[in-house]
């Protein structure tokens, strides 16, 4: 069968390995396995979450309320915005779509950082656009401010932190860049993991009322896959002018989160402590992992995020990352992305420990 042309190139996504698949390949118990592969939240989902699904399951029937009234107003709360300001995706990804087809055709441009969230360019090249990166891996702004001048954009991505390496641009440098960015380019923010990084460092912090009042071609986006623990039940948000929000509408299919999904959110938003707690003893661990590197004498990028990458000279990360599955040890592998480096999720203090101790194993027997 013959189909879209601007398909034939583009590689799948390869999300990070579900447990499902440690079990049935390597015959090992559910409970032995350890996921540290998709950035998810290790501690769980607020008990509160938990406890307001399991009295709703008997609704499933309903389609929800495809205003999403509540939670669009919860959001708009949070963020001191209205509810014509925000949009519901099932995960932010569905929204990082809604940028790509509401902005771009055959030939637009996209820019982003060469190393960065995969989707950006997936989605991209699924509209026809050409997909144009910077030299440097990590995000250079003067990069990519050369990039747009020699060539223009339709859309510009900017992972802050940035997964799948970790580092984070300043708020201030950001904003620097966006003053001399055309009206008509939409500026994506991707804001997965700001949590963490406003929490870690204050310049970090993007405040997306100030961001889109100050630069209305500009859309947030913020997820509740990974500090708020609800990566099963995809529901992510985009900020924007009424202006980008409405146009989107076109493009969303009705009911695009389920029931469940949109009452977990909306209960996962009250309880922000849940949320802080869980954020605090990532950088705890995150601390356990840099002193596990510096030891072996690895080099890590450091992290905004709840991730670390950990670069490798004398092991093959491939191998590395097969060996850890073997023993039950999911980390993702970031070959496909032209490193020789693993990126690991922050894990529990058990998870963490486990981790350095099968990661020295391994490390052992390929000497
Ligand atoms: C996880 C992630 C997302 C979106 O996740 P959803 O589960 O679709 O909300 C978006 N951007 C980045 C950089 C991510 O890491």
């Amino acid at each position: 069968m013959k189909f879209n042309k601007v398909l034939k190139n583009l590689s799948t996504y390869e999300a990070g390995k579900p447990i499902e698949l440690v079990v049935r390949e390597y015959g090992i118990d559910p409970k032995e396995v350890v996921k540290l592969a998709s950035n998810e939240n290790p501690y769980g989902t607020s008990p509160k979450v938990v406890a307001k699904i399991e009295s709703l399951a008997k609704n499933m029937y309903l389609y929800p309320d495809d205003s999403m009234f509540e939670l669009k107003e919860a959001l708009a709360n949070k963020f001191d915005l209205e509810s014509k300001n925000v949009i519901i995706g099932s995960g932010s990804d569905q929204i990082l779509e809604f940028c790509i087809h509401a902005k771009c055709k055959k030939k637009s441009n996209v820019l982003m950082a060469k190393t960065t969230f995969a989707m950006y360019e997936i989605y991209s090249k699924q509209v026809g656009a050409n997909v144009i990166k910077t030299e440097s891996s990590q995000h250079n702004l003067k990069e990519l401010s050369k990039l747009y001048k020699k060539h223009g954009a339709d859309v510009i991505f900017l992972c802050i932190p940035n997964n799948p390496l970790g580092e984070c641009l300043d708020k201030d440098e950001v904003y620097e860049f966006l003053k001399t960015i055309d009206k008509n380019t939409l500026v994506v923010v991707d804001g997965a993991y700001q949590e963490y990084a406003s929490f870690k460092d204050e310049k970090k912090r993007i405040c997306p009322k100030d961001l889109i009042s100050k630069f209305p071609n500009a859309i947030y986006l913020g997820t509740f896959s990974k500090a708020y623990a609800l990566g099963g039940m995809r529901v992510g948000y985009g900020l924007a002018q009424p202006e980008i929000i409405s146009t989107f509408y076109k493009i969303r299919a009705p009911f695009n989160i389920t029931t469940l999904s949109l009452a977990a959110a909306i209960e996962a938003l009250k309880d922000e402590d849940f949320v802080k707690e869980c954020i605090a003893k990532n950088f705890i661990e995150m601390k356990r992992y840099e002193e596990y590197a510096s030891k072996k004498g690895f080099e890590y990028i450091p992290s905004y995020t709840n991730f670390i990458t950990i670069l490798f000279k004398d092991f093959v990360s491939k191998t590395v990352a097969q060996k850890l599955l073997e023993r039950g040890m999911i980390v993702r592998d970031l070959t496909g992305y032209g490193l020789n480096a693993i990126r690991v999720t922050i894990g529990t203090n058990d998870q963490n420990t486990k981790l350095f101790k099968l990661l020295d194993e391994v490390l052992e027997g390929l000497k």
